[in-house]
């Protein structure tokens, strides 16, 4: 029997099959914007797919060419405004399939050097955007989630090991409401408790929100308190925190910060807007996702911080079969060790091809076209009778209002809107005079998205 590794006729046809897709839909600007079906459905139109001979290449590539693929959303659609959309480059796209085909172990130099190497190019470029002091740096994550867990981790490690009373105690740190929802999920991971603390007129956590929440703590949770997560552009929002506020606080405090910049993070490359992350270099650790703001396919996310030594306490892994890659001789940069994955990805890949071939300015054009695209559907909606901006631009988010509305017309909107393939906006909430309003909102990331866009979809509002 011919085994599943060898090359024939029909592996190569099938090859350019899919070669032929792949091309086809990194150059196509305008994807159908995909329905999603129930499960159940899906396996009336497809049958089951996994057999003890197998279906066969060409009719596995058909089913999920002709009918899978379109049950599912393409976010790089001009029109996809919801949650944070995505528009990887082209040029990331096609080092992605390379990635995968160079097949490389990005765990330890010894094994993928040549590729780290690039990889840590790209990290020069972010790491230099936030301003941090030299020795700073970072590495690719899966995304923001894991980015602040290795951040976490690293910072309870480093409290622990400043006082040995600290080992038996509960860790305890301090967030905004506005904070990304995996902030709280991963302090649960790590076992740690947290405090939301209130934000200011302008929804932001400050130093002195921060010095007063400190300062009301009992002597107890004083000792249990960590670190302070804050954000560098809200992910509801865009609101970032008084980042220099907050500095001081940790430095005086001896608290870990953590700035969590996973959405927003790009945006330090945007100098209209730069100087709202002031205080970011002052941070232990910092968290921006490439695969957000950065035109980088799913999935990449970084994780940088001020001191490696101290992530490298905290995450390298130790095992009679790995010390060979520690040894002298594969000495280099270990992305394994300042992160929680051991095997992994070169994920980075991508992001470096893509600045490499494009450069860094045409990265500042990009994302100002996000933040003018925002502007300029405040200045759309200000136009019009219909609908009422709620707050400025945050970023690339834009909050508004369809005068009238219910949150069920929200939703019906947003169903209508998508069941037609026209665009996928879906409504948030936002906090009103005391009350959790529902509302709608854009979020900025296609340079691709036109003006015209936005006033097309305004006008699904109208009726
Ligand atoms: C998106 C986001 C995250 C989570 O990142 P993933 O890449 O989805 O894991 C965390 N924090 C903020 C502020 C985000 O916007």
């Amino acid at each position: 029997m011919k085994s599943m590794h060898s090359i024939d006729l029909e592996t190569v046809e099938m090859t350019l099959d899919i070669m032929k897709y792949a091309i086809n839909r990194i150059s196509n600007t305008s994807p159908e914007l995909g329905k999603p079906k129930k499960e159940q459905d899906l396996l009336d139109l497809v049958g089951e797919t996994i057999t003890k001979e197998g279906i066969g290449g060409e009719k596995a590539f058909e089913l999920f060419r002709d009918t899978l693929v379109k049950a599912a959303v393409p976010v790089d659609h001009p029109r996809h405004l919801a949650f944070v959309p995505a528009a990887p480059t082209r040029a990331a796209i096609l080092f992605d399939l390379v990635t995968s085909a160079a097949s490389i172990h990005g765990a330890y130099w010894m094994t993928g050097g040549g590729g780290i190497f690039c990889e840590n190019q790209a990290m020069k470029w972010i790491v230099s955007l936030t301003g941090m002091p030299e020795d700073s740096f970072g590495v690719f994550t899966s995304g923001g989630t894991s980015a602040n867990l290795s951040a976490m981790i690293a910072a309870r490690e480093y409290w622990r090991d400043l006082d040995e009373n600290n080992q038996g105690l509960k860790a305890l740190m301090i967030t905004s409401k506005g904070a990304h929802s995996s902030v709280k999920s991963m302090a649960k991971v790590i076992d740690a408790d947290i405090i939301t603390i209130d934000d200011d007129n302008e929804h932001r956590l400050t130093g002195e929100y921060l010095d007063k929440c400190i300062s009301e703590l009992s002597e107890f949770d004083r000792k249990r308190l960590f670190a302070v997560i804050s954000t560098g552009g809200t992910t509801n929002a865009g609101i970032i925190d008084d980042l220099s506020g907050i500095a001081d606080i940790c430095e005086r405090e001896n608290l870990w910060f953590h700035v969590d910049a996973a959405y927003g993070g790009a945006a330090l490359a945007a100098p209209s807007v730069r100087h709202l992350f002031d205080g970011i270099e002052r941070a232990d650790s910092v968290t921006i996702d490439p695969h957000k703001w950065m035109f980088s396919p799913y999935d990449c996310g970084a994780i940088i911080y001020k001191n490696m030594e101290l992530a490298r306490n905290a995450h390298s892994q130790k095992g009679a079969y790995l010390d060979i890659f520690k040894d002298e001789g594969a000495q280099g940069f270990n992305p394994s060790d300042y992160q929680i994955q051991l095997t992994r990805r070169l994920r980075g890949l991508p992001l470096w091809f893509s600045l490499a071939m494009h450069g860094t300015e045409k990265y500042t054009q990009a994302i100002e076209r996000g933040l003018s695209l925002a502007n300029n559907a405040a200045k759309q909606i200000k136009q019009q009778p219909h609908v009422e901006l709620i707050r400025e631009p945050g970023l690339s988010c834009v909050l508004f209002r369809r005068i009238g509305w219910t949150a069920e017309d929200y939703r019906d909107w947003t169903y209508k809107n998508h069941s037609e393939g026209f665009a996928l906006v879906t409504p948030t909430k936002w906090i009103t005079n005391a009350e959790n309003e529902t509302c709608a909102r854009f979020c900025f990331i296609n340079p691709d998205t036109t003006e015209k866009d936005i006033e097309d979809i305004l006008k699904t509002m109208i009726e």
